[in-house]
């Protein structure tokens, strides 16, 4: 499709601007009154993407050319690629099914050991240059479920996870980056965003930890009015807007420091944490040995520093 790095570039900035020309059309001509403007600006008005479907597939960094669209011998790049060092954990970015573990995912042009995951409405995900396997072909996995090692498999300069999302069926595919960021996750290791209406093992991670202030809550993993006007009333007790997203300036609030023999609500937090990473623990709210060696093992496979603690940043690498 693209026959020079130079025009795939043109193509990529042409459809900044028709997406740019297509939403001032919007505000001028469509009639949209400024109060329906405000209410999409907001937030945590109403449902949004930011419903803790996504993770973060592996920590790293971004090395320079390794952005989406870079210029390649054989076309624009079609993913961001994460590079740390072989055998760094690599998570499903969602919940989905296995649907290649196959040399280049089965997709043209890529090189080494690859798995494409299918997420359903037409998603996909795909990990390149992957060391060892994890899970078979055809397995159901879990958003964050270990899947594989990150590798230098096929044709690499070194070891990094090359990450694809597919949008609209596979083989179309779109910015890593900037899908994962309105869906609330931020693929360079920050912390995510959750909006009202969400869902899942990181939403229960939040109830447990406002439980560990007395909340009293449900913990069934639903993030509704309940959890919402708790998380709210947290908010602004902590000087931060009182929007009930889940943010990179709740959760620095909302997490505790622990380490072993700490007990309550928030070791529970922090073991369903560490099962959305395939940790397999108990949550018994009681952080023992066994607690202990599930952190190391995380921190180890994420290249962490190793220390057995749950400190800010093994929390941030957990949830993110
Ligand atoms: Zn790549």
């Amino acid at each position: 499709m693209c026959e020079s790095c130079g025009t795939a570039g043109e193509e990529l900035s042409n459809q900044g601007v028709s997406r740019r020309r297509l939403l001032a059309g919007f505000g001028l001509g469509a009639g949209v009154s400024l109060i329906g403007l405000t209410s999409l600006a907001t937030p945590a008005s109403a449902a949004t993407l930011m419903d803790a479907r996504w993770c973060n597939p592996a920590l790293g960094y971004f090395p320079a050319g390794g952005y989406y669209g870079a210029p390649r011998s054989g076309g624009p790049h079609a993913g961001q690629d994460i590079t740390n060092s072989t055998g760094t954990a690599v998570y499903a970015a969602a919940a989905g099914t296995v649907i290649r573990r196959q040399w280049g995912g089965g997709l043209s042009g890529r090189t080494g050991n690859g798995i494409v995951i299918s997420h359903g409405g037409g998603a996909y995900t795909y990990y390149g240059h992957l060391d060892t396997y994890r899970v078979s072909l055809n397995q159901a996995v879990s958003a964050g479920q270990r899947i594989a090692d990150m590798g230098a498999t096929g044709n690499v300069t070194g070891p990094h996870l090359h990450f694809e999302v597919h949008s609209g069926g596979l083989g179309p595919t779109v910015n890593p980056v900037t899908f994962l960021s309105a869906r609330g996750v931020d693929l360079g290791g920050g912390w995510p965003r959750i909006d009202p209406g969400a869902r899942g093992a990181t939403v229960s991670v939040v109830q447990h930890l406002m439980n560990q202030r007395g909340s009293g809550l449900v913990v069934d993993g639903q993030y509704g009015s309940v959890s919402v006007s708790a998380v709210e009333r947290f908010q602004s007790a902590n000087g931060l807007v009182a929007d009930g997203q889940v943010g990179p300036a709740t959760w620095p609030k909302l997490v505790y420091s622990l380490s072993e023999d700490a007990a309550g609500h928030h070791v529970r937090g922090l073991q369903t944490a560490l099962n959305k990473r395939s940790a397999g623990l108990r949550v018994d709210g009681a952080y023992g040995s066994i607690t202990t060696t599930a952190v190391r093992t995380f921190q180890g496979v994420n290249r962490l520093v190793v220390d057995g603690n749950a400190g800010p940043i093994t929390w941030r690498a957990l949830v993110g």
